[in-house]
């Protein structure tokens, strides 16, 4: 259970975390990627036109950046693509949650692993503590990937 830091990794999947599942997969941290694609066995371009996604964030100065999560299962979406604030309102299960479970449960995103239930503000601080992270250089084969340029935090990670 809980580890040190303001963002313990918690266990549990209770109807919160279920409902995050369902609807709003958490971010990864760029170097969750390549352990995810060892244990699935692909190589990282498979994982992510496979399962993954390029998500966007908006920030307290009304910009947008970008960050790499699951893929949610959503009519006229494909796995591999960036997804729109718009889009990303809507709900959609998580490619990795599977007869009630997170079939990636050892690899999950930084973000699902901390979920912060009914903290609303905490849930905000944590995504902007993972937002730093996908720095140009993180993003920059997500980029090519998809064919069209995505954008870094301003801030340096910490
Ligand atoms: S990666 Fe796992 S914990 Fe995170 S949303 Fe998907 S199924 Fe849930």
């Amino acid at each position: 259970m809980p580890k040190r830091g303001p963002f313990p990794v918690t266990s549990c999947d209770c109807a919160a975390c279920r409902a995050a599942c369902l609807n709003s997969p958490g971010w990864f941290m760029p170097n969750q990627i390549a352990p995810l694609a060892d244990h699935l066995e692909l190589s990282l371009a498979e994982l992510f036109r496979q399962k993954l996604a390029v998500g966007v964030t908006q920030m307290p100065d009304g910009g947008q950046v970008h960050g790499v999560m699951p893929h949610k299962l959503r009519d006229g979406k494909k796995p591999g693509t960036v997804w729109s604030l718009s889009e990303l309102a809507e709900p959609g299960r998580c490619i990795f949650f599977d007869r009630g479970r997170c079939t990636i449960y050892k690899y999950r995103p930084f973000e699902c692993a901390r979920m912060m239930h009914d903290r609303p503000r905490a849930a905000v601080t944590l995504r902007h503590r993972i937002v730093p992270r996908w720095t140009k250089e993180s993003l920059r084969e997500f980029a090519e990937l998809v064919g069209q340029k995505l954008k870094a935090a301003k801030s340096a990670p910490r």
